[in-house]
């Protein structure tokens, strides 16, 4: 007799967990700012141990290098992107091209330096020519960014684009209603807001993005730069 679907999906859960190392199921989620931040970056290395030279999705056949994320394993505040571009896929850093470097001017202008937050992306290798990352793909890495933010428990999570912001919401609308207001990622804060990218283009919206910033250190109870 044929499995389940829901016990098939279990059985992945499990063998996903026992792949990073764990003998017993975290069954509660940890506080933010719970956990020391060595705990939290070995998690993160035993993490990016896990992916290896990871051919779990058609994603790998194009890759230069994964892009795993970067930054304080005890960060705030999360950034989660899109992908990585050519840039990123070149020097396995996410957000060092254009896009990143206007995420950094505003990670700056809201008070803080790129090493003191967390910049990770829903897929780890560049979609070739700047597609969209595939269903398949999204699903094949969504496991990772999910690991990411629960070892992390940020304050906080902006999300950047439509292709963020619908995966970690499960939601289809549009992200111009989405963005500016909170909606929450297992038990963790996510503030849907516009790509870098698309400010690029759109330099008139840059304002909106800087509302949906103040509104994260509102709730982190700080203030900008
Ligand atoms: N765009 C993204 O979504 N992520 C990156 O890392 C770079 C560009």
């Amino acid at each position: 007799m044929r499995a389940a679907p829901r016990k098939d999906a279990l059985v992945q859960v499990l063998r996903f967990y026992e792949a990073l190392g764990f003998d017993r199921l975290p069954l509660s989620l940890p506080e933010s700012g719970a956990g020391s931040a060595e705990d939290k970056a070995e998690a993160l290395e035993r993490l990016r141990h896990s992916l290896g030279d990871c051919q779990r999705c058609k994603l790998a056949q194009g890759r230069t290098n994964i892009v795993f994320g970067e930054g304080n394993p005890a960060a705030e505040i999360m950034f989660i992107g899109e992908g990585p571009g050519r840039d990123e896929d070149a020097q396995g850093r996410p957000f060092v091209g254009e896009a990143g470097k206007l995420l950094t001017s505003l990670i700056n202008k809201m008070g803080f330096q790129r090493d003191e937050v967390y910049i990770g992306n829903i897929v780890k290798c560049r979609p070739r020519n700047n597609r969209n990352p595939e269903e398949d793909e999204i699903s094949s890495c969504l496991p990772f960014i999910k690991c990411q933010a629960q070892i992390i428990r940020p304050k906080a999570i902006m999300a950047l684009g439509r292709i963020s912001a619908h995966t970690l919401l499960g939601l289809n609308t549009p992200i111009s209603r989405l963005r500016g207001r909170f909606a929450e990622f297992e038990g963790i804060p996510v503030m849907p807001t516009f790509h870098p990218a698309y400010l690029l283009r759109n330099k008139s919206e840059k304002h909106k993005v800087w509302d949906d910033a103040l509104k994260v250190l509102k709730k982190l109870g700080r203030q900008p730069a």
